[in-house]
């Protein structure tokens, strides 16, 4: 049964795309009903780091996919209504909504009963994932800028709190420990010692190198393929979801702030 409308989501991708000369399409699939985009912002300086963010691959995680669509709405406005982080001085790619059949019906998989993020060993075998491949591929092609942080926002039904992953070089300095402080003023943290028999330090969960205990998600396929640090952003559903979608947006932030300071 569908508890949702794909088509709204298409609606404000449309209205963002219009009202922005800086938003244009990455990448898109005509796959009728559910056509999937993803959507590049160029920052006015083309160096800016890139960062992607993707939301929705589960589609009983509506929060990630409202808070990916606001974002592309903020990057299309003139103006950002009291928001006060540069949005516009990074380049973006965004496909905020991976699952439209699984968003339609809150479902976690896709039409064909498929987890999509454990698709990742061969993408190639569903529309969703192939899509995703193809539009992080394509970062790869010469002369296209690099990924420097990836994103992915998702929920979770068990969890009384606020968590992430943060899958990074071990060279690499991390940030989730930061993200998560600043989240911690919108909502509580996850403070279990084990989530998902991985250790939890207090809302973070650190996946090293190639770690492979999670499968084949799209964040070992960043890591593995694409070779960018990942966070995976975790917010209880049980909340509001003003709530979830608020500490969606502060977590995006302090990740871009402290992760691209570091690369520099
Ligand atoms: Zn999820």
């Amino acid at each position: 049964m569908k508890v949702r409308e794909y088509a709204d989501v298409v609606h404000r991708i449309l209205c963002a795309l219009g009202k922005s000369e800086h938003l244009t399409v990455w990448h898109k699939t005509s796959s009728p009903p559910y056509p999937l985009y993803c959507l590049h912002y160029a920052a006015k300086d083309a160096d800016a780091a890139l960062i992607y963010v993707s939301a929705g691959i589960h589609g009983d995680e509506p929060a990630s996919v409202q808070c990916a669509v606001r974002l592309l709405e903020l990057l299309a406005a003139e103006q950002h209504n009291g928001v006060t982080f540069p949005f516009d001085q990074y380049n973006w790619i965004i496909s905020p909504c991976d699952n439209p059949y699984g968003f339609e019906r809150d479902i976690r998989e896709n039409a064909a009963g498929l987890d999509l993020n454990r698709m990742f060993e061969n993408p190639y075998r569903s529309t969703e994932t192939t899509f995703i491949a193809e539009l992080l591929l394509r970062t790869q092609e010469l002369n296209k800028p690099k990924v420097r942080l990836a994103l992915d926002l998702h929920e979770d039904r068990d969890s009384n709190g606020f968590y992430l992953w943060e899958r990074r070089a071990s060279t690499t300095l991390p940030v989730g420990n930061e993200v998560v402080q600043q989240v911690g003023q919108v909502c509580a943290i996850n403070q279990q010692p084990q989530i998902e028999k991985h250790r939890n330090e207090k809302g973070v969960i650190t996946l090293l190198d190639t770690v492979t205990t999670k499968g084949w998600t799209r964040g070992r396929f960043l890591a593995e393929q694409i070779q960018t640090r990942c966070l995976i952003l975790e917010t209880p559903t049980t909340l509001e979801l003003e709530t979830r979608i608020k500490a969606h947006m502060v977590a995006i932030q302090t990740a871009v702030k402290q992760a691209i300071k570091f690369q520099k």
